[in-house]
């Protein structure tokens, strides 16, 4: 049963508290009192280090979309390892990954690849201000970026006495690891409020190299971009020559063609990471070779510089290049179908045990929410809504002991090696587990 102090998950995170600050190196895998630890994992299936076993729901928080240790990239991975892993030259494989990019997603002209998610925003950034000369970004209240000091900002703190009007939110630091200075070069704007945001970019046009946005933004219940607020980016880009970012680090598994293919309207560059390396680090970006060109020596605008000693490593190339190969349109359809199936599901449950509730997302990637019915358009109604986590919680517990790891009860990401069988299994645990839930509160209250 979780929790337990003396199982073996436990005792490693005592363990580890006097090697690592925290116990862990990636604050994102923790939950209290101790996460659990895996020990093997295999197509939907992890085993922790006490035998139990869990259809997991997380997938690496997206990364993982062809399965675990699925056996084209483990094939592709150990023959790559055997003949190579890594070394100051170019490989063939790493074309051969960017020619897929360029295949299947229709703003990628040309990509770079880098290490993680963060990179690869980075080096869109990096880009667009190259081509622009200019300085600043402007970026959606709430949005994640990930992790370089520029986009650390107006996120998870940003809270009522901080945040300033919502048409013109203020730019706050996530953490005192984040130096003031950054507010000279990020500009926020309010996710989905086109007029709002029109003017704000109007305002700051001549200073500005890029505007980045998600248009299926993770960290606000997938809150999608409205295709007038995209369509409205677009053509400010277009007026004035800012550089539109799209971020598609998490949102590109929601289609074959990405999340710029999803919703139709084509960005200057895009940022990936996550699924594009099958499994191992790599991060990227892409886009119009007119953006592109600024990474190319001889291109005549060669601005910006681009090294890693890790950049395209054929280990992250080939693992990449096996799992987008599993990845037909036909595997993005048929993960797209179990997303709507358990998201159809989950509604059911909500309106059939009468508990208040939103279940949001796209494809093979689920958002819930306990506390009130929804939408959730964007970072303020995150904040604002009804939020109740004590049954988030209480859920997330149960289902960890009901064969279930899900991000918290609250995130719940599809891998194509899933049926109707595992999808209808949540769905029936989740019932059971908010009826288990709630017998609790009435007996505790
Ligand atoms: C995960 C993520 C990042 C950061 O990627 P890492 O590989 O974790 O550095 C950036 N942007 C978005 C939208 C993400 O989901």
């Amino acid at each position: 049963m979780y929790p337990d102090e003396t199982s073996r998950s436990a005792r490693l995170f005592r363990r580890a508290r006097a090697s690592i600050p925290g116990a862990l190196s990636r604050n994102s895998v923790y939950f209290p009192p101790y996460p659990v630890y895996a020990a093997k994992a295999r197509d939907c299936r992890i085993t922790d280090v006490d035998g139990n076993e869990r259809i997991d729901f997380v997938n690496n928080m997206t990364a993982i979309i062809a399965g675990h240790s699925h056996p084209a990239v483990v094939q592709a991975v150990q023959d790559q390892a055997a003949r190579m892993m890594g070394m100051a030259m170019p490989t063939e494989i790493e074309i051969e990954l960017a020619e897929l990019m360029c295949r299947r997603v229709p703003g990628v002209e040309q990509i770079r690849f880098a290490n993680s998610g963060t990179e690869g925003v980075q080096w869109a950034i990096r880009a667009a201000r190259g081509y622009r000369n200019r300085s600043k970004i402007a970026r959606a209240e709430g949005a994640y970026h990930g992790a370089i000091d520029c986009m650390e900002t107006s996120q998870l703190q940003q809270n009522p006495d901080t945040w300033g009007p919502a048409a013109r939110p203020a730019t706050t630091l996530n953490n005192r690891g984040i130096p003031p200075s950054v507010r000279n070069d990020v500009i926020t704007i309010p996710f989905n409020d086109v007029q709002a945001t029109k003017a704000i970019l109007e305002e700051n046009a001549d200073d500005l190299a890029a505007v980045i946005v998600d248009p299926l933004t993770g960290m606000m219940a997938y809150a999608q971009a409205s295709t007038e607020y995209l369509q409205m980016l677009r053509d400010f880009a277009d007026a004035t020559g800012v550089v539109l970012i799209y971020d598609e680090v998490m949102s590109f598994r929601v289609g074959y063609s990405g999340a710029q293919g999803w919703a139709g309207i084509l960005p200057d560059l895009a940022s990936f990471g996550k699924v594009m390396g099958g499994g191992l680090p790599i991060g990227g970006v892409g886009g119009r070779k007119r953006f592109m060109e600024v990474f190319d020596r001889d291109s005549g605008n060669y601005q910006v510089p681009h090294s890693g000693t890790y950049n395209a490593n054929p280990m992250s190339m080939a693992a990449g290049h096996a799992a987008l190969t599993v990845m037909t349109r036909d595997r993005f359809d048929h993960i797209a179908q179990l997303g709507d199936r358990l998201r159809t599901g989950f509604r059911d449950v909500l309106a059939t045990l009468g508990v208040p509730g939103c279940v949001q997302g796209a494809g093979s990637m689920t958002f819930v929410r306990f506390g009130h019915d929804g939408p959730i358009d964007n970072y303020r109604d995150m904040v604002e809504l009804p939020n109740d986590m004590q049954t988030a919680f209480d859920l997330h517990y149960y289902l960890l002991n009901h064969g279930i790891q899900s991000v918290e009860a609250i995130v719940w990401i599809l891998n194509q090696t899933m049926t109707e069988k595992e999808i209808d299994f949540a769905i029936e645990q989740v019932a059971a587990g908010l009826k288990s839930v709630r017998s609790k509160a009435r007996a505790t209250a």
